[in-house]
């Protein structure tokens, strides 16, 4: 699999094998730069099957309607969080104030209905779907073996793994939870949706401890 890039700081990653996929897409009018580091990265982007989002933030879901149209390729995102990828202003508390009507148009950002929906145990391909809330209501991560696609459930600075800032979070209880959650599930590589990908097993421990688990 491949980091494809980082645009506005968000990471893109494309799955390569059964099913190719990419995961997340930056912010909107970003699909001609995936595309060609799709190309870059010697992959045929016909190939790519589907589009999953780890959540409905704009700069998460950004270019998947573009990319939807350009590769005929559905586009999948937990059922908790496809509600509000349609229709962002029901979005609950203080979340609702990231939707408000003209910050989505300043970002170009559009509603999109996502073809499919995912649940926590979905297998796609090797990789299993984690429901990972509190970030979002339907944030999910991607496990297969010790790596971890986690989206913005966990975020990477400094060395450190921990979890995500709380005046972003919809339930800090429940974002607690999914934290503890991948912190138990085994991953050494996990891989967030800012910043940069994590390979050193010190920051999981680190994670571990201060969490509890
Ligand atoms: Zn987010």
């Amino acid at each position: 699999m491949y980091a494809l890039g980082r645009w506005w700081g968000v990471l893109v990653y494309l799955i390569v094998g059964r099913p190719t996929m990419l995961v997340d897409t930056g912010p909107a009018g970003h699909a001609p730069k995936i595309l060609d580091a799709v190309l870059r990265a010697g992959v045929d982007p016909a190939g790519i099957e589907r589009i999953v989002l780890t959540h409905y933030d704009y700069d998460h879901s950004g270019s998947a309607a573009d990319l939807a149209l350009q590769l005929n390729a559905p586009v999948a995102v937990h059922a908790a969080d496809a509600p509000l990828l349609a229709r962002p202003a029901a979005s609950p508390g203080l979340r609702r104030w990231l939707y408000h009507p003209p910050i989505p148009r300043l970002l170009r950002w559009t509603p999109l209905t996502p073809d499919e929906t995912l649940e926590d145990g979905d297998a796609l391909g090797g990789w299993r779907v984690m429901h990972t809330p509190g970030h979002t209501p339907g944030s999910l991560s991607l496990l297969r073996g010790e790596t971890c696609i986690v989206g913005d459930a966990l975020v990477y600075g400094n060395g450190r793994l921990r979890q995500n800032v709380a005046h972003l979070a919809m339930d800090l209880d429940v974002q607690r939870a999914s934290a503890r959650r991948l912190a138990r599930s085994g991953a050494q590589v996990v891989l967030p949706g800012h910043y940069a990908p994590c390979t050193d097993p010190a920051a999981m421990r680190g994670l571990r401890r201060t969490l509890g688990v």
